[in-house]
């Protein structure tokens, strides 16, 4: 009789809240959809696919745009499915059944999920009371543990805070581990590394389109990382990764970059709006719902009654993320954002009557 191991026995299949939402503040995606020009130029440039063919095996048009883009050379550059895959081929190329990885309590679940998929165990490093990364702790930890990775997004997700550049500097000097560092939502702050990625030997940075660029739909990651480290996660990928119409479109996109500037814009300007209006509602209640000022595209909330939050947003048909004490909210559309908080604010005064 077949009988499932160890590593896979318990899992499930990914299941990100389904059902009809009229809006959707869930997932950190972007609110924005494609100009019809951008739209025109890809759909063109898709038509003129060899279908009959494989992809580019190492999307070296797609790489280089994103690579023009961002000001960084194109020959350090990989591109995955999504930062997703991009996340478990590094596991794959740079970890061995049991190796020890370091990561932050509150932070993108997906890193300890592949870390077990490759049989490494995952040392947790909680984040300090105010949320904060405690660097410190984090190198002791590393050094202690002999960790052979450390990963952690930067702004973080859920927390929606930015290490500053210095100390996310600090850390990578400090170990001589692999430092995994996700910049997926970078492009809303400004503590960026990738300017300086190739003076480190253990440093990789991971982008993604699904978030500022507005592209979740087509799965697009990219890690940038010193030419020796690219050559073996292009070497250990799987040699067609990435279909041809993403390739495509990614291209497209990166030709435009004054157009993914004022995405940033816009969706800065919503991220500010719908915490201008978290801050009224903490005002109103004080205690039961607490923003955390946010640098990415999201707010992290305390809620003393987070599931209670939830729940009346999905019986309006809205979807946030629930997270046990906390709430993760996206930023959407003027009228989304203006909804939520009404439905959020109708929701705690009716509790505190
Ligand atoms: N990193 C972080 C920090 C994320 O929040 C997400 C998506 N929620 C990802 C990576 C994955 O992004 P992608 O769509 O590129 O797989």
């Amino acid at each position: 009789m077949f009988t499932l191991n160890e590593k896979v026995k318990n899992l499930k299949p990914y299941d990100p809240i389904s059902g009809n939402y009229h809006i959707r503040l869930d997932a950190n995606e972007s609110f924005i959809t494609l100009p019809q020009e951008i739209k025109q130029e890809i759909s063109d440039r898709v038509l003129c696919n060899h279908f009959n063919r494989y992809p580019d095996p190492c999307a070296e048009e797609c790489c280089a745009s994103f690579a023009k883009y961002f000001g960084v050379p194109a020959s350090c550059v990989m591109a995955g499915n999504g930062s997703d895959e991009v996340i478990s081929v590094i596991m794959n190329a740079f970890l061995q059944k049991g190796d020890t990885v370091v990561t932050l309590a509150r932070d993108f679940s997906m890193y300890a999920f592949y870390a077990s998929l490759v049989e490494c165990r995952s040392v947790v490093v909680e984040n300090n009371p105010d949320y904060t990364i405690p660097v410190d702790n984090v190198i002791e930890t590393v050094k202690r543990e002999k960790a052979r990775m450390v990963v952690f997004s930067n702004p973080c997700n859920p927390t929606s805070l930015v290490l500053p550049r210095e100390e996310v500097r600090r850390l990578v000097q400090s170990v001589d581990a692999l430092v995994v560092l996700d910049e997926a939502y970078m492009d809303f702050s400004d503590q960026s590394l990738l300017s300086e990625f190739s003076k480190y030997d253990n440093l990789i940075i991971l982008k993604t389109c699904s978030k500022a660029i507005g592209m979740a739909g087509i799965r697009l990651g990219f890690a940038v990382t010193n030419e020796t480290l690219t050559k073996v996660l292009l070497a250990v990928k799987s040699p067609y990764n990435l279909n041809s119409m993403t390739q495509a479109v990614g291209t497209v996109v990166f030709d435009h970059p004054e157009y993914i500037r004022s995405c940033v814009r816009r969706i800065l300007e919503s991220r500010d709006e719908l915490y201008e209006h978290f801050c009224r509602i903490s005002k109103e209640f004080p205690g039961a719902f607490v923003p955390q000022k946010p640098e990415a595209n999201f707010v992290y909330v305390l809620c003393k009654d987070a599931e209670g939050i939830f729940n009346h947003l999905k019986s309006k048909g809205i979807i946030v993320r629930f997270m046990g004490d906390h709430l993760r909210i996206s930023a959407g559309r003027n009228y989304e954002n203006e909804v939520v908080s009404e439905e959020i604010e109708a929701y705690l005064k009716g509790a505190t009557q």
